[in-house]
């Protein structure tokens, strides 16, 4: 099952993955978690995305069409694949189909996850996100039982820094410049699937579920 999830910053993609992996047992492979992981520990990559991530921009396509490619060797993703906020450019999606297929592979569905622009910009602004394993919380919509403590495992919450600000403007303003177009692209090759993202966040798994399912 080789699959991406897309759609615009905020539109709940991690949420969804994390669900989908507990049903159907494939690789989360996150490019913003990879590159946020590589800032943390302040690596030369982490210190070249840095630049990129806190002012809202991409990184450089070579840049991150190479950790993928990477990721995508490894032999965990053998049986199958969820990217999630990659591709982001027509380039990414060149380029992944060529190494895909080189693989004699393919993508088998692109789940996009629509949300107006307004709600995104709520849902950035109030993320938190576990020091520790990552799970991502929302202070209105999806609040930890304490405040600033995980529940999974008692870490603290933090704020991204790029959900601050002015960057949560510039993050939507890229996707729809750089990112939107991607849609056409999948949607020529027949496996764009449309989910509404603008419900609950179990209302949306079941959507993804069905799609899913029908990949056999
Ligand atoms: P993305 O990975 O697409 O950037 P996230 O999964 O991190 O998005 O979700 C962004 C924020 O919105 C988080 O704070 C998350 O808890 C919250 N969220 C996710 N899905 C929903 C939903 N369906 N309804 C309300 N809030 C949501
Ligand atoms: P995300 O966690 O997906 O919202 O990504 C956070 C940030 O990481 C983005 O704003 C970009 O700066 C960078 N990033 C993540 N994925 C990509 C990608 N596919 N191409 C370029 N930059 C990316």
């Amino acid at each position: 099952m080789n699959i991406i999830l897309m759609g615009p910053p905020g539109a709940g993609k991690g949420t969804q993955a994390e669900k989908i992996k507990a049903t159907y047992p494939i690789p989360h492979i996150s490019t913003g978690d990879m590159f946020r992981e590589a800032v943390a520990k302040g690596t030369p990559l982490g210190l070249e995305a840095k630049k990129y991530m806190d002012e809202g921009r991409l990184v450089p396509d070579e840049v991150t069409i190479g950790i993928v490619e990477e990721r995508l060797a490894q032999p965990d993703c053998a049986k199958g694949f969820l990217l999630d906020g990659f591709p982001r450019t027509i380039a990414q999606a060149e380029a992944l189909d060529r190494v895909l297929s080189e693989m004699g592979k393919k993508i088998e569905a692109a789940v996009n996850i629509s949300v107006p622009d307004e709600i995104l910009i709520e849902r950035m602004s109030g993320r938190v996100t576990c020091k520790e394993c990552k799970t991502v919380y929302h202070v209105k919509f999806n609040p930890p039982a304490k405040e600033g403590v995980c529940d999974k495992c008692g870490g603290e919450l933090i704020v991204r820094s790029d959900d601050r600000g002015d960057t949560v403007k510039k993050r939507l303003a890229v996707y729809h410049e750089q990112t939107n177009p991607l849609l056409d692209y999948y949607d020529r090759s027949g496996v764009l699937c449309n989910i509404d993202g603008d419900r609950s966040a179990d209302l949306v798994f079941e959507d993804i579920k069905k799609v899913l399912e029908n990949l056999g």
